[in-house]
């Protein structure tokens, strides 16, 4: 292994066998399946169980993985075949990752190259190359303060779904820093845990504000815009009010309106608000009609659809990394923080693992980043002396080598 790979294996090591560290216990481990990534030999151990947490504690001091999951479903037999180990529940659970949220800054910060035919490209990777149909990238991203920040807004909406529509407490809501570039909210309760993929098909197209009812027949001729007081409906209305009040000229562009429909929105702002609040009904205001009406909601469905990973939240067998475990990205580790305190969890302090001491690393290329308070970089090819949880992270990131 050459001497970078080598180092960070060294620290995750550390990690592991110092009985300090938390890893904090999974519920009903027993019935649980869980697999690791092999640091070394780079392929996926899975299909396993642990009884008894103090032997999963001892797996990791002994193998170190790169990376460490368990299933968010309970079987009968977490050993067997998949097809034999008795599905008995699973978690519900989301991911929202900034790979899923097209920020203005992943196009500066994220590089992806076609592992076939070379294609290279930034911003969001691509399902597929233009060129020649492969599948398969090799990426350099990164995580800036605005990544977290709009993963950060994504899980408050997720969250305010969950609790004002679904009825969720918060004690029921477990948030965790994901260790890369995300958030995971996982839902252990009895209600959830007997939902087959359909059942979270449709509470995933909820949330993400799929098929909302507008429209409500009035009468025999006219269909009018109508919107109730309760869940999406209520989060419309409100929203639609909002951005009228405070619209400038770019929004209403930005929203997809001309110049006409522009002028008209401004001079009957007030009595719009006034109809979308009061009376529910938006019809019989000149100019105005369905096609405007919708265009609106759209454009505050989108806003206020929390953007989350869908297939994550549908599979009922899904694997999920394991609290307390370190990202192989990154060396962060994933952790779990009171929901309160969402917007000012920091997960550059938060989740760093390493503390002590610091290395010497050249480095080809790293942004401006922060790292427990402590501003670091730019940097482009020089040596430099960093923090070990920094020095980790440029090396998984593959912007970093050990320095002689
Ligand atoms: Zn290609
Ligand atoms: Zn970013």
């Amino acid at each position: 292994m050459e001497a970078s790979r080598e180092f960070v294996y060294q620290k995750f090591t550390e990690y592991y066998q110092d009985p300090s560290t938390v890893i904090p216990v999974t519920s009903m481990p027993e019935q649980r399946e869980f697999a690791y990534l092999m640091f070394k030999e780079r392929f996926m151990v899975r299909h396993k169980r642990f009884a008894e947490f103090k032997n999963f504690r001892a797996m990791l001091a002994e193998t170190v993985p790169s990376d460490v999951y368990h299933s968010c479903a309970y079987y009968e037999n977490p050993e067997a075949d998949m097809d034999k180990k008795g599905w008995m529940g699973s978690d519900l659970v989301f991911d929202i990752d900034a790979d899923h949220i097209p920020t203005s800054c992943n196009k500066i910060h994220d590089e992806f190259k076609c592992m076939k035919c070379g294609f290279e490209g930034r911003g969001i990777t691509l399902e597929e190359c233009p060129c020649c149909g492969s599948t398969k990238f090799e990426t350099k991203i990164w995580a800036c303060d605005l990544c977290i920040q709009s993963a950060r807004e994504e899980v408050a909406k997720l969250l305010d779904l969950l609790e004002n529509d679904f009825g969720f407490s918060q004690s029921e809501l477990r948030v965790f820093f994901s260790g890369h570039r995300g958030y995971h909210l996982h839902i252990e309760n009895e209600t959830v845990r007997s939902l087959d993929a359909l059942a979270r098909k449709e509470i995933v197209d909820y949330v993400i504000g799929l098929g909302i009812k507008t429209f409500d027949k009035k009468g025999k001729t006219s269909v009018k815009f109508r919107l109730h007081d309760f869940g999406w409906n209520r989060r419309l209305k409100m929203g639609i009010k909002s951005f009228l009040s405070n619209a400038r000229q770019e929004d209403l562009i930005k929203a997809g309106f001309d110049t006409r429909k522009l002028e008209l929105l401004t001079e009957k702002k007030d009595t719009l608000i006034e109809r979308c609040l009061d009376e529910g009904y938006w019809a019989g205001v000149m100019g105005i009609g369905e096609g405007t009406w919708m265009r609106l909601a759209e454009y505050i469905r989108e806003e206020k659809a929390a953007k989350i990973d869908t297939v994550v939240s549908t599979d009922i067998h899904r694997l999920i990394r394991m609290n307390g475990t370190l990202h192989g990205k990154t060396g962060l580790k994933k952790v779990e923080f009171p929901t309160k305190d969402l917007q000012t969890f920091d997960p550059f302090t938060g989740a760093v693992a390493f503390k002590k001491g610091t290395a010497k690393v050249l480095v080809s290329d790293a942004p401006e980043f922060i790292m427990r308070g402590e501003t670091l970089g730019p940097y482009k090819n020089q040596t430099v002396e960093l923090p070990i949880a920094a020095a980790v992270m440029l090396i998984c990131k593959k912007r970093a080598q050990v320095a002689n």
